[in-house]
C-alpha cells in the first residue's frame, strides 16, 4: 500500500534554512495539507519556505505546535521527488534544506503571479543615452527582449534601480503585471526525423524498446563527434514524447547552444524548455511551475536541470557525459551524470548517456552489464574522421616567444589559401600563465589564493582564476620596485593571438575563451559567425572542444599537447585524451572534398595518451585506464571520498584535521584508508587555507554511515571552519 499522501492535522516539513539542519513538525491548516506542498512557517520570529514532507508523528500534541502559516500556491513536489531528494541527500551526505534550496529554485515562488512586475523593452532609445541606461539596454537585448522583474534588471545590469525607473518614464521600457504562467508550446513527435544511417536506426530501435518497457534503464551511447548520437537520441526524446512523458536533455555548456535549440525546433517543430544561469526569473519561475503542471515536453538544460519538478520524466540524456562540468564541488557536492541514473530509477525512467569519449567509470558500468552500450561507429554520411599527426617540438625550430611551430604555420597558411579555417587549441585563458620579474624572479601571485596571477591583456588587467581578484597589470615589481621588469612567460590565447596577428595579417581571427564575452548571447553569436564561415583561424580554449559545427574548418593545431599530461591526478591521462580527442574531431565534420587534420605539437610524441589518439584505438585506452584503476583499487573499482576543511587560519584547520584522523576508527572498521590530512590541491582559496583528507574504501562499503558516524562522534569544530565530504571527487 502506498502512503497516504493527505495530512489533515499535523505535518512533519523540511524547512528551508541555513541553520536548522531537518524536518520540523507543525500544525496542519484548517483543510490539511498534501505532500510535497510548498509552505510558509513560522520559525522562531521568522517565516520561513519549507515543504511538506510527511505526516505528523504519533500522538502530537496540538497545543505544543505552531500551525503552517499559509500554503504556497504552486504545486506540490510530486512523491518521486521527494524520494530523489532524500536518497541524494543520503548519497551525497548533504542536509535536507541544500537540497529542498536548489529544487525550489524558481524565484518568487511564494508570490502570486499577479504581483509580480515585469519590465520589457517598449518604445525607441531615450533622447538622453548615459552609461547606465545603454547598459541596461543591453542587458535586455541580450535576452532577447525578455522580461525582468525591476530589481533582477538593475542587477543584471550594474545599476541603481532608479535608472530603470528613469528608462520607464521616458517610455524605453514598459512596466507590466506578469500574465499567469502559460504552458510551452506542444512539441510534435509525429513529424518526420531524418533518414537514419543503418547503425543509427538500430540504436533509436534500442532505446525505443527501452522506453516502452516503462522502467529504469541506462545506456551508454558512444560514437565520435558527428556519427549522428543526437539524432539518435532525439528519436528517444520522440518516443518518450509519444508516450505523454517528459524529457530532459542535459548539455554541459552554461550558454546553451542555439544550434542545437534550433535543431529540436526542426525536429519536434516548437522549442524546449531552456534552463541555465542565463534565463530570466520570470522565465526560470514559468519552467518550473510548467515541468510540475506538466505543461513542457522537453526541457533541455545545465546541470541543475536536474533538479526541475517533473511532473512524469521518462528519459534524461546527459549528453557528453563525460564532461567536468556535470560536477558541481560548491555547496553541495554531487555528479549530475550520476544522480540523473538515481533519479531515473525513481522515476522509472531510460537514460542516455551519450559521448565520444565516455568516463572511465561508464565504460566499466557498460562492460560489466550494469549499463547497456550502443555505439554508432562511423561518421554520418560522408565526413570521414581527421588525419591524425603530432609534431615533434624538438625536431622543429622554434623561435623564442613563439608557439606555433613553422610545420603548423604552413599548415594554416594553405588552408587560408584554400579559404578553409583552422582551429588552434590551447587551453589557458589569459595573455600568459605567469607575469615575473626579471630583476627579482618574483612572480605575482593572488592575495587570497595559492595561485599566480594571470595576465589578461585584451582587459588590460591581471585576474585570479581561482577568486576572480583583480588588479592592474604593475609597471614595476610589487616585491623589488625595479620599473620596467614585468614579463609574461608562456602563452595564453591573447597571446597565441597576438602571434597569429603577427604572422598571418590578411587573415581573419577570432578568439573564443569564455572570459572574453560579457554574455551568453554574444558567444553564441560570435559562434554562429564563425559557423557562417567569418573567420579564417579561430583561437580557442575548451569551449571550443564542445559541440559546435565549423563547417569549413579542416584544421585544429594542439599547440601543447603536453599541457594536461602531467599532474599526479589519476584522471590526468583520462582528461587529456577526452579533451584532444574532442577538439580533433573538429576537424573535417562536413566532408567535402577535404579531409580534416589534426596535428598535435608535443615533446613526447610516446606518450601513451598521445599514442591512443593517433591510433584511434579509443578501447584499448579504456580498458587500460580501467586496469589501472583496477589495480590501485581506485573507482569505480573501489569508492572514494574527498573532505575538505578551510579556515581562515592554517594552524586552526591543521590541527582540527590531525584530530579528526586519530578518530578514523568507524572508517577502519569498514575496510576504508583515510590519507591526510594535506594541503588541498589550491592550498589557499579566497583567504581560506583548504585541507584535504581522502577516503578510499572497497566498492561495497557502507562508506556513507562509516562518514556519518566518525564526524557526528569529533569534537565540536572551530568557529568559522568549514567542512564539506565530496563522495565520489573528481580529481585523485
Ligand atoms: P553527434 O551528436 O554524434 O556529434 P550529430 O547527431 O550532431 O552527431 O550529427 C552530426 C551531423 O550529421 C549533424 O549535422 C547532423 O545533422 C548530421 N546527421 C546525423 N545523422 C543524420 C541523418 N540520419 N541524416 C541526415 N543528417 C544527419
Ligand atoms: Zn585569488
Amino acid at each position: 500500500m502506498s502512503p497516504p499522501l493527505f495530512y489533515p492535522h499535523g505535518a512533519r516539513i523540511a524547512v528551508l534554512t541555513q541553520e536548522v539542519v531537518g524536518i520540523l513538525d507543525y500544525l496542519a491548516p484548517e483543510g490539511g495539507v498534501r505532500l510535497g506542498q510548498l509552505v510558509v512557517v513560522p520559525l522562531g520570529p521568522r517565516r520561513v519556505m519549507g515543504a511538506v514532507w510527511g505526516p505528523g508523528i504519533g500522538d502530537f500534541d496540538a497545543a505544543k505546535l505552531r500551525p503552517v502559516a499559509r500554503l504556497i500556491d504552486a504545486p506540490p513536489l510530486a512523491p518521486g521527488m521527494i524520494e530523489f531528494l532524500a536518497r541524494m541527500g543520503e548519497y551525497t551526505l548533504t542536509p535536507l534544506p541544500s537540497l529542498l534550496r536548489m529544487a525550489t529554485r524558481a524565484p518568487d515562488l511564494d508570490q502570486p503571479p499577479s504581483a509580480r512586475r515585469i519590465i520589457h523593452r517598449a518604445g525607441p532609445e531615450p533622447a538622453r543615452m548615459t552609461d547606465a541606461r545603454a547598459a541596461v539596454l543591453r542587458v535586455i537585448e541580450d535576452h532577447g527582449g525578455a522580461g525582468f522583474a525591476p530589481g533582477e534588471l538593475a542587477q543584471l545590469a550594474g545599476v541603481s534601480a532608479s535608472v530603470v525607473q528613469g528608462l520607464v518614464k521616458a517610455g524605453a521600457l514598459a512596466e507590466v503585471l506578469a500574465p499567469r504562467d502559460v504552458p510551452y508550446p506542444k512539441l510534435d513527435p509525429g513529424l518526420p526525423g531524418k533518414p537514419l544511417a543503418e547503425d543509427q536506426a538500430e540504436a533509436a530501435e534500442t532505446l525505443r524498446a527501452a522506453l516502452k518497457t516503462r522502467g529504469y534503464g541506462t545506456t551508454l551511447l558512444r560514437g565520435v563527434t558527428g556519427s549522428g548520437k543526437t539524432e539518435v537520441y532525439l528519436e528517444a526524446v520522440a518516443e518518450c514524447l509519444r508516450q505523454g512523458r517528459q524529457a530532459l536533455v542535459l548539455l554541459p555548456e552554461i550558454a546553451l547552444s542555439a544550434e542545437f535549440l534550433d535543431r529540436v525546433e526542426a525536429r519536434f517543430g516548437a522549442r524546449p524548455g531552456e534552463w541555465h544561469s542565463g534565463i530570466t526569473r520570470s522565465e526560470r519561475r514559468r519552467l518550473w511551475t510548467m515541468a510540475a503542471m506538466h505543461h513542457v515536453g522537453l526541457v533541455v538544460g545545465a546541470r541543475s536541470a536536474l533538479f526541475l519538478p517533473f511532473a512524469d520524466l521518462g528519459l534524461i540524456v546527459v549528453d557528453e557525459e563525460h564532461d567536468s562540468s556535470y560536477k558541481q564541488e560548491d555547496a553541495v557536492y554531487y555528479s549530475a551524470r550520476d544522480m540523473a541514473v538515481l533519479r531515473a530509477s525513481i522515476e522509472a525512467a531510460q537514460v542516455v548517456l551519450a559521448s565520444a569519449t565516455p568516463s572511465v567509470e561508464s565504460w566499466v558500468n557498460a562492460a560489466s552489464g550494469k549499463y547497456r552500450r550502443l555505439d554508432l561507429r562511423a561518421r554520418y554520411g560522408t565526413a570521414d574522421l581527421p588525419e591524425m599527426g603530432t609534431i615533434d617540438l624538438r625536431q622543429q625550430e622554434m623561435e623564442k616567444g613563439r608557439w606555433i611551430s613553422p610545420r603548423l604555420a604552413a599548415e594554416i597558411a594553405l588552408r587560408k589559401e584554400r579559404g578553409e579555417q583552422s582551429l588552434l587549441f590551447l587551453n589557458r585563458r589569459g595573455y600568459a600563465p605567469i607575469t615575473a620579474c626579471r630583476a627579482c624572479g618574483q612572480q605575482i601571485g593572488c592575495d587570497h589564493c595559492d595561485a599566480r596571477m594571470v595576465e589578461h591583456r585584451f582587459q588590460n588587467r591581471l585576474v585570479c582564476h581561482q577568486c576572480g581578484a583583480t588588479r592592474p597589470i604593475p609597471t614595476a615589481c610589487p616585491a623589488c620596485g625595479v620599473e620596467g621588469k614585468m614579463t609574461a612567460i608562456g602563452p595564453g590565447v591573447e597571446r597565441l593571438a597576438e602571434e597569429v596577428a603577427e604572422r598571418f595579417p590578411e587573415a581573419k581571427a577570432t578568439v573564443l575563451s569564455s572570459d572574453l564575452f560579457h554574455s551568453a548571447r554574444a558567444l553564441k553569436e560570435a559562434i554562429a559567425e564563425i559557423g557562417a564561415g567569418g573567420t579564417d583561424i579561430i583561437i580557442g580554449t575548451q569551449i571550443v572542444a564542445k559541440g559546435h559545427n565549423f563547417p569549413r574548418l579542416t584544421l585544429v593545431g594542439v599547440i601543447d599537447a603536453d599541457l594536461g599530461l602531467q599532474g599526479a591526478d589519476l584522471r590526468a591521462a583520462e582528461r587529456s585524451f577526452q579533451l584532444m580527442r574532442q577538439v580533433a574531431g573538429r576537424a573535417g565534420r562536413e566532408g567535402g572534398d577535404a579531409r580534416g587534420l589534426a596535428l598535435l605539437q608535443t615533446h613526447q610524441p610516446e606518450h601513451p595518451v598521445i599514442r591512443a589518439i593517433l591510433s584511434g584505438e579509443d578501447e584499448a585506452f579504456w580498458d587500460a585506464e580501467a586496469a589501472a584503476r583496477q589495480a590501485a583499487g581506485m573507482p569505480p573499482f573501489g569508492r572514494l571520498a574527498g573532505i575538505i576543511l578551510s579556515h581562515p587560519d592554517q594552524p586552526v584547520v591543521e590541527d582540527y584535521a590531525r584530530e579528526l584522523a586519530r578518530r578514523a576508527e568507524p572508517l577502519r572498521a569498514i575496510g576504508a584508508e583515510l590519507f591526510g590530512p594535506a594541503p588541498a590541491p589550491i592550498a589557499r582559496i579566497r583567504a581560506r587555507y583548504r585541507v584535504r583528507m581522502l577516503i578510499r574504501a572497497p566498492r561495497q562499503a557502507p562508506v556513507q554511515g562509516a562518514i556519518s558516524q566518525w564526524l557526528q562522534a569529533a569534537p565540536k569544530p572551530p568557529t568559522n571552519l568549514r567542512l564539506a565530504v565530496d563522495i565520489d571527487p573528481q580529481s585523485f
